[in-house]
């Protein structure tokens, strides 16, 4: 692989982006992809979204997907290439994800994808859980017209070069709620005369906690996390008018995202009307459970057979992804980024540079199948 690859992660490493504004990194992603002469570069599809095509029109196509963003997260300044943007930093690996691209982008440079078409998407806004959805919904998408499409992410804490795979749901559904009361305010002397919505808002509290309880479902991965709670102000002579309730709802699969989220709603509505408050509710950072197709699993496993784990459970956390899998046939993949590597999100991860190579042979071991697969078609 050429140093090249390395050096250009490095320079999305020191120029990071947050979701929607990730317009400077597409830009170096057209430049640097350029002089792997795709036969096709689609641009600001979505909003800043890439795709990059290799091989023939009407040859079936395999779509790989990467994300674009950065967190809102300070990195430290020890690095060579440290963030260059204050609290922005790639602490989730999508520039590692973007390198691994261009190395399988080299490859199909030197070796023409034949009877098969190659997509690489470069995906913008994965950690808001909107960048998919814009995805989908542009026409361009439709254009490119993808058969399958596979997607991975490094996964630290797992040995390095391991691919985990697991059929049905690989990460978790998520999204938070916040839920707002309001009443009436009154002197603390006389509550009597206002309308408080502490106590509405303790039994919501109570209610999200115990949730399965409450929907009679089962699964250990259906569950609600109260992360933030709002009410009145640290003033002795007020009795509060309004009160603030952040969850973030998760589950293994939409279905119980779904029943989950009625619940809370409905235990809202009839809470607030017996106080006499009026409420709101508003969800943000809605990821659907990123469910996998078989066959793709299947795929995946026999193009890498000596190094895949199957997971007996599905990650907790949430990711995007799931929306392609909800139109066409598709898996997503971890690729262990070895045991000692801090967590994603973590102050002082950085996607490890060894990887990159790991990730495009598995990538390009995935071309291989699907071309005998697609050509059966
Ligand atoms: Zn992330
Ligand atoms: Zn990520």
């Amino acid at each position: 692989m050429h140093e090249d690859i390395i050096q250009f992660r490095h320079t999305l490493h020191q120029t990071p982006e947050l979701s929607g504004q990730e317009f400077q990194t597409a830009s170096r992603i057209i430049k640097f992809f350029s002089r792997f002469t795709p036969d096709n570069i689609y641009t600001e599809v979505g909003s800043s979204g890439v795709i990059v095509v290799f091989g023939k029109a009407e040859a079936p196509c395999v779509m790989l997907r990467c994300e674009l963003d950065a967190v809102p997260i300070e990195e430290p300044p020890n690095l060579p290439y440290a963030s260059c943007n204050s609290c922005v930093a790639h602490k989730c690996g999508h520039d590692g994800h973007i390198a691994i691209l261009a190395a399988v982008a080299e490859a199909l440079s030197l070796n023409a994808p034949k009877n098969i078409r190659v997509a690489l998407l470069f995906q913008p806004a994965e950690e808001t859980g909107e960048g998919s959805r814009q995805i989908v919904e542009d026409p361009v998408f439709r254009q490119v017209n993808p058969k399958m499409i596979f997607g991975l992410h490094n996964v630290p804490g797992y040995e390095h070069g391991k691919i985990l795979v697991r059929k049905g749901t690989f990460c978790c559904a998520s999204r938070g709620l916040t839920i707002t009361l309001t009443g009436k305010t009154a002197h603390a002397a006389q509550p009597e005369t206002g309308c408080s919505p502490a106590s509405t808002m303790a039994q919501l509290i109570d209610f999200a906690e115990n949730i399965r309880e409450h929907t009679g479902l089962n699964n250990p991965l259906s569950f609600c996390t109260v992360v933030g709670a709002r009410l009145g102000d640290k003033a002795f002579g007020t009795a509060p008018a309004r009160a603030e309730l952040y969850i973030t709802v998760r589950s293994a699969t939409d279905d119980d995202m779904l029943k989950m989220v009625r619940a809370i709603e409905r235990e809202t509505a009839e809470k607030a009307e017996i106080k006499g408050l009026d409420w709101h509710m508003e969800y943000s950072d809605v990821f659907d459970a990123t469910s996998n197709d078989d066959r793709c699993v299947e795929l995946i496993e026999k193009a890498n057979s000596n190094r895949t784990v199957q997971l007996q459970s599905p990650f907790r956390w949430s990711e995007d992804f799931g929306v392609y899998t909800q139109h066409l046939p598709g898996a997503f993949f971890g690729l262990g980024a070895g045991i000692t590597i801090p967590p994603l999100h973590h102050p002082d991860y950085d996607f490890p540079d060894d990887l990159i190579i790991e990730g495009a042979n598995v990538f390009l071991n995935i071309i291989e199948q699907c071309k005998q697969v697609l050509s059966e078609h």
